[in-house]
């Protein structure tokens, strides 16, 4: 009997992550990896419209937005 494995899914190219609050606010992240500085990634806020850029990463400053983000 032969096994067909199932064809893995192409990985997309930026990894997104999402972060929501209670509040509403939803922080996306997308990670766009440099020779120098894999980490590098952006941000955007869905709700107040902020964007970041880090090369250090991004998930603490969304964790920290998305909680302080309640502009109306
Ligand atoms: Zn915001």
């Amino acid at each position: 009997m032969k096994l067909t494995p199932h064809s893995s899914p192409a990985e997309p190219a930026d990894l997104l992550i999402r972060m929501r609050n209670q509040a509403g606010s939803v922080v996306t992240i997308t990670t766009s990896p440099k020779y120098r500085a894999p980490e590098a990634a952006r941000a955007e806020c869905s709700r107040c419209g902020v964007m970041a850029y880090s090369e250090k990463g991004l998930t603490a400053w969304a964790e920290t937005h998305a909680a302080q983000c309640r502009a109306a």
